[in-house]
């Protein structure tokens, strides 16, 4: 601004010399001119009295003398009417033409005088024409040669280039401290500017009344933008946070194929957890998988949502690509990737379905051995009293085994639930001991069998039916896997924060290949023994989990022939 400002001094100032110096030419030349003019009129009145305008000497010496007294060449001519010149100071007379017609001549003829200026062929030069009637006969033309506008202007350039060049230094000087001067506020207002646009004055700076105006309506878009601003940055930052806390992975591209946003949970989902998203990635960088890329095109290009379940290291993921639409066109500007980790929903539909399968089974075994005996009786195969009181008591066994079936699979379909049942608190895992331990005690006395409690008062902050459900299953494996003579240990003990529960037997133990499977719905290793003790598969599985509800650890020990030993081990519990 400086630069044009000043720039625009100096061609004003300039552009004003030179026309100042054109008119001062003009003017002076004018002046010069009528004073020319004014000059020879003069002589020419004076000397038009003269007497002897007849005798060519003294006409040369009087024309002499005028001469000599002015400081400046004249021509004196005498023209007679018919034109002929008789007498002329310069030249010859017989080489000059007629000079009837020329104005100056022909006016002095008729008006006494004429004058006239024009360019001499004779002097090369503008001449100035001034002719007064000397008698009838003859008039007295005096002239002067007149130089040119060009020529004077040419006499005084020197004078009006030293002005000139005066001027321009002059000008530059005060161009320079005017620039300096109007732009000093200016200056010092951008200087102070965030001060101003802070408190609304500065204390000071001298700022022109017209920017006052302009610095409040600067003040009232600076608190707009920021609001825009602050608006801007919260909506981002909870957009930021919404993305960062899901657990799903979330992924922004543009039409360009360009990540413009991605969580941690999308980079770990994908495999890439160090990916940098810096400007212009594109998302070839991040994701290789070809099916992947595939619906990523698929969605834009047809500007449709689509799914796509993938299995990624062990684990289902499934992806929504939703096309990010155009407010009106309703084109695809971009695409917005949801991850969703659907492992434990596969797994449970797994578990579902496997389990359908199972139940289904085990209801049917019962019931055909059931339908079997009582369609022998019905027709009539079974005829003794004793046979049909046996088959009836099988058929009764079979029966109650159904029941405790349905039970089971009740109870471990509510606790599979995760549903945590009311808790009631301070559960004396002693005391749960021994209640079981009293309950089984017929059935161990029956197979003969030794229980032993060894307890020590544990409470625990937990459901009591499912703690004695636990306990229960435990003990009664005991006895049912157990040798005639064998022995069941009972313990509950404390160690620091942690309760142990454990129940050992001398019994029949597991087989190595077995041990991983026991705690599966519907196990069992021998299918008759535990088919002739009642049991229906389901024991151990609603042991573990109810240890997992509660958070606690299963062990397993045990040794084929020689016993088994299970501990759960509850931590944090009071
Ligand atoms: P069940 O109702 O058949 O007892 P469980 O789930 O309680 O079902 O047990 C699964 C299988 O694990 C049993 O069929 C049995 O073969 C084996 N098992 C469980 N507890 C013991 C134990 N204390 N000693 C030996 N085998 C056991």
């Amino acid at each position: 601004m400086k630069k044009r400002l000043f720039l625009i001094i100096m061609l004003i100032s300039v552009v004003s010399s030179v026309l100042s110096c054109v008119m001062t030419t003009v003017v002076y030349y004018s002046f010069y001119v009528e004073d020319a003019e004014n000059k020879l009129k003069s002589i020419v009145e004076l000397t038009k009295d003269f007497e002897n305008w007849e005798d060519e000497g003294k006409i040369n010496s009087s024309v002499n003398k005028i001469l000599n007294a002015t400081d400046y060449s004249m021509r004196f001519t005498i023209i007679r009417k018919n034109g002929e010149v008789v007498y002329d100071s310069r030249a010859k007379n017989e080489s000059l033409e007629s000079h009837k017609d020329r104005p100056e001549v022909a006016a002095a003829f008729e008006k006494g005088h004429g004058e006239d200026t024009r360019y001499s062929s004779t002097t090369k030069t503008d001449m100035y024409y001034y002719a007064v009637k000397i008698s009838e006969n003859e008039v007295l033309r005096v002239s002067r040669d007149i130089r040119s506008i060009n020529s004077v202007f040419i006499g005084i350039l020197p004078v009006l280039v030293l002005l000139f060049v005066f001027l321009l230094v002059i000008v530059y000087a005060s161009a320079n401290s005017f620039t300096r001067r109007v732009l000093k506020p200016v200056k010092e207002m951008t200087r102070s500017l965030d001060e101003m646009l802070e408190d609304g004055e500065v204390s000071g700076v001298e700022i022109y009344d017209e920017f006052e105006s302009l610095s409040l309506k600067i003040r009232e878009q600076k608190i707009k933008i920021n609001q825009y601003i602050d608006e801007l940055k919260h909506e981002r930052d909870t957009i930021g946070l919404i993305t960062e806390n899901m657990k799903e992975g979330f992924i922004l591209i543009n039409k360009n194929r360009q990540i413009l946003s991605i969580n941690t949970s999308g980079k770990h989902m994908i495999g890439n957890d160090k990916f940098d998203l810096r400007p212009s990635r594109n998302i070839l960088e991040l994701i290789r998988n070809s099916e992947i890329l595939q619906q990523v095109e698929n969605s834009i290009e047809k500007n449709i949502h689509t799914i796509h379940d993938i299995k990624k290291d062990g684990r289902h993921l499934r992806y929504y690509f939703s096309p990010v639409k155009e407010q009106y066109s309703l084109k695809a500007t971009g695409l917005l990737i949801l991850i969703e980790d659907i492992t434990n929903q596969k797994n449970a539909e797994i578990m579902r379905r496997e389990f359908s399968a199972n139940v289904s089974h085990e209801l049917k075994t019962p019931l055909t051995t059931i339908i079997g005996f009582a369609e022998m009786i019905k027709e009539g195969l079974i005829t003794d009293s004793d046979s049909i009181r046996k088959y009836c008591g099988m058929i009764n066994n079979e029966g109650l085994r159904l029941i405790a079936l349905i039970e089971d699979i009740m109870r471990l379909s509510r606790i599979e639930e995760g549903v945590r049942p009311e808790e009631n608190s301070n559960i004396n895992l002693k005391e749960i001991a021994e209640e079981t331990a009293a309950l089984l005690s017929p059935k161990a006395e029956e197979l003969n069998i030794h229980l032993e409690v060894k307890v020590v008062d544990a409470f625990i902050k937990a459901n009591r039916n499912y703690m004695s459900e636990l306990m229960y299953n435990l003990v009664d494996n005991g006895i049912k896997y157990n040798k005639s003579g064998g022995f069941v240990y009972i313990s509950v003990k404390k160690d620091g924060r942690q309760i142990i529960i454990s129940v050992s037997d001398t019994g029949v133990g597991i087989a190595e290949e077995y041990q991983d499977r026991i705690f599966e719905r519907f196990y069992r290793v021998d299918k008759s023994r535990s088919k002739e003790t009642g049991g229906t598969g389901l024991g151990l599985s609603i042991v573990k989990h109810i240890a997992e509800l509660y958070n606690g650890k299963i062990e397993l020990k045990t040794k084929e022939d020689e016993g088994t030993e299970i501990t759960v081990t509850f931590s944090c519990l009071q």
